[in-house]
């Protein structure tokens, strides 16, 4: 198994709109005889999956995603790019396509390694990420993908004004997984994916323990 996820602790990086996560030991083994934290933080946190209603009044909620939905048959797209803030354009999603030597099937989850994950320590992580066209969005609709995941902190680039891609998938009911990990260690053309969210009733997203199967 292949972890793809980042550790959640106190100081991690965090999408500009939220506030910092913080790891609040709650009770204390001296006092109660066991260990709790209280965890505050966004449900858009570290490795995580996007709800539908995320951007998407009538869509569904977190603990509404239907399992099928983030477990199963996968494929791993190679558009490592060089630079910040690069865009990943349709034909380069075609070329990768091609590259990953298997066809991408109706309900596959699909996973872009871009190698943005290196980042995760650094200043840049949250402003000059890789993201895809809204172009490259609507090839994963005709395609009948279950859910796009990126090693990204979000699928859309950061100059895109209005999240055309969250815009494309998340109605569409395509789930997004985000801030991905380790996608550079997986060596398989078809593997078993899962980033199962919590059941949060009026969630708009989850923190994931994401991981491959080869
Ligand atoms: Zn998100």
């Amino acid at each position: 198994m292949v972890d793809l996820s980042h550790f959640v602790t106190s100081g991690m990086p965090v999408f500009p709109c939220y506030p910092p996560v913080q790891v609040l030991p709650w009770c204390a083994r001296s006092i109660w005889g066991f260990e709790g934290n209280v965890y505050f933080m966004t449900d858009h946190t570290g490795t995580h999956v996007d709800a539908p209603y995320h951007f998407h009044e009538k869509g569904k909620h977190t603990g509404e995603i239907r399992l099928e939905k983030v477990v199963g048959e996968a494929v791993l797209l190679d558009v490592n790019v060089k630079g910040l803030k690069a865009l990943i354009t349709l034909d380069q999603i075609q070329d990768a396509i091609k590259k990953a030597r298997t066809e991408v099937r109706r309900h596959d989850k699909v996973l872009l390694y871009t190698g943005w994950d290196k980042h995760w320590d650094k200043p840049d992580v949250m402003s000059a990420y890789p993201g895809i066209s809204k172009e490259a969005a609507d090839h994963f609709v005709k395609l009948g993908v279950d859910l796009v995941g990126i090693d990204s902190p979000s699928i859309d680039h950061p100059d895109a004004s209005k999240f055309p891609v969250h815009n494309t998938l998340l109605p569409r009911e395509i789930i997004i997984a985000e801030n991905l990990n380790n996608l550079g260690k997986i060596r398989a053309r078809r593997f078993n994916f899962s980033a199962i969210p919590l059941k949060l009733k009026e969630g708009t997203g989850s923190p994931v323990r994401a991981v491959a199967t080869v």
